[in-house]
């Protein structure tokens, strides 16, 4: 059960939800190339069908059950990327998805999540009574808790990012991955490192709660407070309990680095300016980083552009170099 995730367990996902997910593209990026004088590959994983990577290892898990569990269903309390990948992974497939929110979640979110086909149950104020009710359900009706990064088949499916990029990209030398929970860094490094051990591996986080690097830094999984980031996606725990990030990636990652919200916004501006491409605050940290001078490779770098699903609002602001684009808009 605590087993970490391979290399094969990462290409059996890929068999797994081959034609359930997009293969994304990586494409060069010339500004970014010459700015840091070796060859800078964008690998587009915003554009995945539900706008972000959290289709795969949603994808994996949900293809993953057995005959019984699939006529349970699944639950989960995400409300962001993972609670609208998992609402259209199990719809696909035919199978009851409940994604449990509380009452202070937005409409337009609560929206979006139905629409891709799962039930929603608002359950009380806060994200800690949802997650109460989805463990009801687990106890109770005996549905399938998917949860977003600790669990080796979301791992394993978050993984197949790294295979395609390795496909495309075989002389990478260097993989820049956001990292929150840590299912998308460790998946990524277990096919990278598996395939091409010297491949280097670096985490971008915000430096505005930042649970997995204060995790690294205590030598175990801590609480970190929760702060408003452009990088919303980033945001959250790794759990106290957590099994197999952590772990994995302490083990593989070569190094973690943390952006300032002026450097995050930076990597929004040049991936719409110049790269012309839409993304949300969390896939923006590679970029970022790399603007910021915070990543340095000897050879060709893959940075992966996670997902798309901002408030465009906030991206205008952002885009247009707004100095507080989190102010409320005047009446
Ligand atoms: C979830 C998410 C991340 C971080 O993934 P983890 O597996 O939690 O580290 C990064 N970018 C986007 C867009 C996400 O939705």
């Amino acid at each position: 059960m605590t087993d970490f995730v391979t290399l094969h367990d990462v290409q059996s996902a890929r068999s797994r939800i081959a034609g359930k997910v997009v293969h994304t593209p990586t494409v060069q990026s010339v500004a970014l190339s010459e700015i840091a004088g070796v060859p800078v590959f964008l690998k587009l994983e915003h554009r995945q069908t539900t706008g972000a990577f959290k289709l795969r290892g949603a994808s994996n898990a949900v293809a993953s059950l057995g005959a019984d569990e699939r006529n349970r269903g699944v639950v989960a309390a995400s409300t962001g990327n993972h609670g609208r990948a998992l609402a259209y992974a199990a719809s696909l497939e035919g199978i009851r998805a409940i994604i449990c929110m509380s009452s202070m979640v937005p409409q337009n979110k609560v929206d979006e999540i139905r629409r891709l086909g799962a039930e929603i149950l608002i359950v009380g104020k806060s994200q800690d009574d949802a997650q109460e009710e989805v463990d009801r359900l687990v106890a109770e009706r005996q549905l399938v808790m998917v949860p977003p990064f600790d669990h080796s088949a979301v791992i394993a499916g978050q993984g197949t990012i790294g295979l395609e990029m390795l496909d495309d990209v075989p002389d990478a030398a260097t993989v820049v991955v956001p990292v929150s929970g840590g299912g998308l860094g460790a998946g990524i490094a277990a096919a990278v490192k598996g395939l091409k051990p010297s491949a280097k591996i670096i985490g971008v986080s915000m430096e505005r709660g930042a649970a997995m690097k204060a995790s690294f830094d205590a030598g175990r999984p801590v609480l970190v407070e929760e702060m408003q980031s452009l990088a919303d996606s980033l945001g959250g725990g790794i759990g106290l309990d957590n099994r197999l990030t952590f772990a994995m990636c302490r083990n593989l990652l070569d190094d973690l680095v943390l952006l300032s919200e002026d450097e995050i916004a930076a990597g929004i501006r040049h991936a719409y300016a110049v790269e012309r491409e839409v993304i949300e605050g969390a896939a923006a940290v590679g970029i970022g980083a790399l603007l910021a001078g915070k990543i340095t490779s000897s050879g060709p770098v893959v940075l992966v552009l996670s997902g798309r699903n901002i408030d465009m609002e906030l991206h205008r602001r952002i885009v247009c170099g707004e100095r507080d684009p989190f102010a409320e808009i005047a009446a």
